[in-house]
């Protein structure tokens, strides 16, 4: 146990790099050591017990130890909240005071990432979570026409859903995505935007759009909304050109090989139109994310990294910073009436306040309730069959809300998170992305 009982942290938290090159990270007596050691102030602080289902899968091993502490915990049983954690970051940005600069140094996220990784690198890894957040591999594939039609109606079919159950894991009440032949790259090909590039507010006011391997393929609907919104507003758009995944769902899993593949052909990509003048932003707060924070943790000497990094920006925060210099437009067309918002916590760990929430404010005639708690999607936790209930239990206060506010709309800048809420919602609605909603707004 830390032997500094200094309470809270008085200093702005700072977060220090994985450290993954240091021989230590995968060593797996060094990580249990420090399992032990952080669980031990978890179990003495407990602030974090209502964020996820890691923390009370925790304490609910330590009380139900010989001890009741943390060393009546069998050591195997430090997976069992490895297992719940999706890396949402929010217990380090949101409530614990014991994070860097405080000497108890408690960084919670990247102890959970060590230990993916090291379960990793051990093989120790499902068939089922490899192709779950292999997007790229099964986007390409399920995004052949004919076979786009194939598994979209077999996502819908009963027994084809229990089969996959059964077989690979996959909850068969999950809510799984749809795939569209017609990606956003194929329906933007030969757009041509009008370079009236105008700089203000610390943007550059050129933006090139990350299409995300989701927007792309399942959700490509917003990322036109994207264009129409950004163009409206003067700001010429163009797609980043040919991506790849930016490693979030492998992230996950603690495959950080493959993060560094995915860097290695994003970044340099993504340089370059920095370089040419280009802003950058992605409609998926964890792929903006990603860019913006994870990847210069991962590769904190990487002056590529950097660049990219400081030149990427929420898309609403970009409008906002846009309106703070006079450059938004706001002649709007259309009320929204009541938007119930759901606040993602990728979002709401880049400290950038709530953009979405104050844009959407402006439009006359609307109100918008923030709901500001985990929806439970959490990239693959709300699809696996033993983290599905769970997923269930998370987005529950979540969907009460949205069913309270009576809202005209609903929805989530992350739309997995959205469309889990509809799935819990379930009253024939659908949730809408805060683009589209802006879109209909200018009535464009
Ligand atoms: S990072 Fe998120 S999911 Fe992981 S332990 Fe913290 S709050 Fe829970
Ligand atoms: S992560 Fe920090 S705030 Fe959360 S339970 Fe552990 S010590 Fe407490």
């Amino acid at each position: 146990m830390a032997t500094d009982k200094r309470e809270g942290n008085l200093d702005a938290p700072t977060r220090h790099p994985l450290g993954q090159d240091d021989p230590a990270f995968y060593d797996e007596n060094a990580l249990l050591a420090e399992m032990e050691r952080v669980f031990n102030i978890c179990h003495g602080c407990r602030r974090c017990v209502s964020l996820c289902h890691a923390f009370p899968t925790l304490f609910d091993l330590v009380d139900e130890s010989a001890t009741m502490e943390v060393d009546g915990v069998a050591k195997a049983d430090f997976a069992k909240v490895v297992d719940h954690c999706y890396l949402c970051d929010l217990c380090y940005m949101t409530k614990c005071p014991y994070v860097p600069p405080h000497p108890w140094n408690v960084d919670f996220p990247h102890l959970m990432l060590r230990a993916k990784a090291v379960r990793y690198k051990q093989g120790k890894v499902r068939l089922r979570d490899r192709i779950l957040t292999s997007t790229d591999t099964v986007g390409n594939l399920a995004g052949i026409p004919v076979v786009a039609g194939l598994v979209n109606a077999a996502n819908r079919y009963r027994p084809a859903r229990q089969a996959l159950q059964q077989v690979l894991g996959v909850h068969a009440d999950a809510q799984l995505p749809r795939y569209h032949s017609r990606t956003l790259q194929k329906r933007m090909r030969g757009h041509v935007t009008i370079d009236s590039a105008k700089p203000a507010g610390g943007t550059r006011g050129r933006i090139a759009l990350f299409a995300t391997c989701y927007m792309n393929r399942n959700e490509p609907g917003p990322g036109e909304d994207f264009f129409a919104v950004f163009e409206h507003n003067g700001i010429p758009v163009v797609l980043a050109g040919q991506e790849r995944c930016c490693g979030m769902p492998r992230l996950e899993l603690g495959d950080l090989d493959s993060i560094r593949k995915a860097r290695d052909h994003n970044v340099p990509m993504l340089s370059e139109l920095v370089d040419q003048g280009w802003d950058l932003t992605a409609l998926i707060p964890s792929c903006v994310l990603m860019f913006k924070n994870e990847l210069p943790l991962i590769f904190p000497d990487d002056e590529l990294v950097k660049k990219v990094a400081a030149a990427f920006y929420d898309p609403f925060e970009y409008l906002m910073l846009r309106h703070k210099a006079g450059l938004l437009h706001t002649d709007f067309k259309a009320p929204l009436g009541k938007v119930a918002y759901h606040a993602a916590c990728h979002q709401r760990v880049q400290n950038i306040g709530h953009k979405t929430f104050d844009l959407l404010s402006l439009v006359p005639g609307t109100t918008v309730e923030l709901i500001e708690r985990c929806s439970g999607h959490d990239g693959t936790y709300a699809v696996k069959t033993e983290t599905f209930p769970n997923a269930m239990k998370l987005v529950k206060p979540v969907a009460e809300r949205v069913k309270r506010a009576e809202s005209d709309h609903y929805g989530s800048d992350c739309v997995m998170a959205g469309h889990h809420i509809e799935h819990a919602v379930a009253d024939g609605r659908e949730a809408e992305h805060p683009i589209t909603l802006l879109r209909r707004a200018y009535g464009l």
